[in-house]
């Protein structure tokens, strides 16, 4: 039987994710994708602060920088009346690189990742499906089905990327707790627009439908996301879109004549459902994304948390597969991550509310959706038991916090010199460490950096995924702290 430690089920963004931070710690792994090649639609098309952060620590986010907008105004109609115009909201701040949220279309993003991958050596398996899987003392026999053979494989972890509708998750018995809204179902599709400018997103509101109609531009692309309200009948059926019928609802709703569709490639309809999975690991297989959380798409949130989620567990395996770890720091993935998904079922579930009410009451539809937290910069592990939570006297900073980015006097910015995976020692004022084995350490120089942080003598621990592990006045706390927390054995 052919081995290999790590199966990744689902080459969409959180599991590419997962893929990437894999193999550029050389840790053996698959990603298998049931789908022939990769998906056409546009869904997500936003990317937040956060996850533009993790994706610049991966190499990708300058690139990505460059195929989308940041600056696109919301426009607002209601029928053929344009009725108002608002800048896109931003919540600038100093301690990032990429403040503004990034408009572009998921496909793009994918596409990012799986170049990112192939560059590091990894290869998809496109139309391998997960059939089946059996967790045994000595691992998990997967059963992979291609469209020619079956092939058994037997990794150590098995990580279920496999999207909201995922298989994994039913075999490995996890139920998904929630709500489906049968009342809340949107048209949703890809198409050419004549006779508009993309230079906005397009928002028809109205008191029967609330969003009657939306429309988003793609840079550099004839491309538009489409979406319209569609209210469901006693079965909770809406009609199957086609083009012919994005073009005859466009025209009923906004009584606007000379604005037409074409070459659209992709109709789906979304439903809302609000529901996370009750855990998140089952033995050594592990649950990613949307796999274990659905909501409203309204805030732009999903894919970004699934890819946060990704980049938490990431780390954790690595450690544990190479020995520098003990196999409870992968229970710390559930403990960190499932009240980030509970504030983001209930956010998502306020914003969608909100943006339906001011929509319905014609004064707007997407800009109520753009709120600080959006930009997930600021969420944090606070109560982990992965950080040791002593208030420090300097700084308002707490273990958990993510560790704020900082430009320095050179106009350079403190993530250069951080590890791309590993663990980041920062010492301020006299603070040494005589031997520092893996450890990143810097000693802190520059007084922009000492201004963000707030310390002026003492240690900062940083976490492989840029979180904040400790702050201490001592030096001598941080192989305290590896020794209790992780096992880690990351200095001598
Ligand atoms: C209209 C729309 C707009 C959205 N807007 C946003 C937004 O602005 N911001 C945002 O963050 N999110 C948004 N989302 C949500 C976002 O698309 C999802 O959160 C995201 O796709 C989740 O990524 P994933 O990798 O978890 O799952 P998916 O993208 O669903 O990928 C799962 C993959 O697993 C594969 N697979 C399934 N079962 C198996 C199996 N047994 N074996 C092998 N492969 C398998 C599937 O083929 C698929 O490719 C939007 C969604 C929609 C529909």
């Amino acid at each position: 039987m052919n081995n290999t430690t790590v199966l990744i089920i689902g080459a969409g963004p959180v599991g590419l994710t997962l893929a990437c931070e894999m193999v550029r710690r050389n840790i053996p792994c698959r990603i298998i994708e049931r789908s022939a090649a990769p998906q056409i639609g546009s869904r997500a098309k936003a990317l937040q602060p956060r996850s533009l952060e993790i994706f610049d620590n991966l190499g990708i986010a300058d690139k990505l920088m460059q195929q989308g907008y940041t600056e696109l105004p919301y426009r607002k109609y209601n029928g053929p009346e344009m009725i108002g115009e608002s800048p896109r909201k931003h919540f600038l701040r100093n301690d990032t690189r990429f403040p503004k949220v990034l408009l572009l279309p998921q496909y793009q993003v994918e596409a990012a990742l799986r170049d990112k991958f192939e560059e590091l050596g990894g290869k998809i398996e496109w139309g391998t499906e997960l059939a089946d899987f059996n967790q045994t003392d000595n691992g998990i026999v997967c059963q992979l089905q291609t469209p020619n053979w079956t092939e058994d494989v037997n990794c150590t972890y098995l990580v279920a990327c496999d999207g909201g509708k995922s298989t994994t998750r039913k075999k490995l018995g996890i139920a998904f707790i929630g709500e489906t809204h049968q009342e809340e179902q949107l048209w949703v599709g890809d198409v050419e627009v004549e006779g508009l400018k993309p230079d906005a997103w397009y928002n028809w509101l109205s008191a029967e439908y609330g969003l009657a109609f939306a429309l988003f531009p793609f840079k550099n692309s004839n491309n538009w996301q489409l979406q319209a309200a569609m209210p469901a009948d006693a079965q909770g059926k809406i009609p199957t879109p086609t083009l012919e019928g994005f073009n005859q609802l466009f025209k009923e709703r906004t009584q606007i004549q000379n604005v037409s569709f074409t070459n659209s490639t992709w109709q789906s309809i979304y439903r809302v459902n609000v529901r996370r999975t009750e855990k998140y690991r089952v033995g050594n297989a592990f649950i990613c994304g949307d796999a274990c959380h659905v909501h409203s798409i309204a805030g732009g949130m999903g894919m970004n948390t699934g890819i946060q989620d990704a980049y938490n567990l990431g780390w954790k395996l690595a450690a544990v597969i190479n020995g520098n770890a003990k196999d409870e720091l992968l229970d710390t993935y559930a403990e960190e991550r499932i009240p980030i998904a509970d504030w983001l079922l209930k956010a998502a579930s306020e914003r969608q509310k909100a943006m339906i009410a001011a929509a319905t009451a014609g004064k707007g539809a997407f800009e109520t959706l753009a709120t600080n937290d959006g930009t997930q910069l600021d969420l944090n592990y606070r109560d982990s038991s992965l950080g040791i939570n002593n208030p420090h006297p300097q700084t308002e900073l707490r273990a958990g916090d993510r560790a704020p980015n900082v430009q320095l006097a050179n106009g350079s910015w403190i993530s250069e010199q951080l590890q791309g995976a590993g663990w980041d020692l920062l010492l301020f004022g006299d603070a040494d460490i005589p031997a520092a084995g893996s450890l990143n350490v810097i000693k802190v120089k520059d007084n922009a950096i000492v201004d963000a942080y707030k310390i002026s003598s003492g240690v900062v621990l940083i976490r492989p995924d840029g979180h904040i592990a400790l702050i201490a006045d001592e030096v001598t706390a941080v192989a305290a702290y590896f020794d209790k927390l992780v096992g880690y054995k990351g200095i001598e």
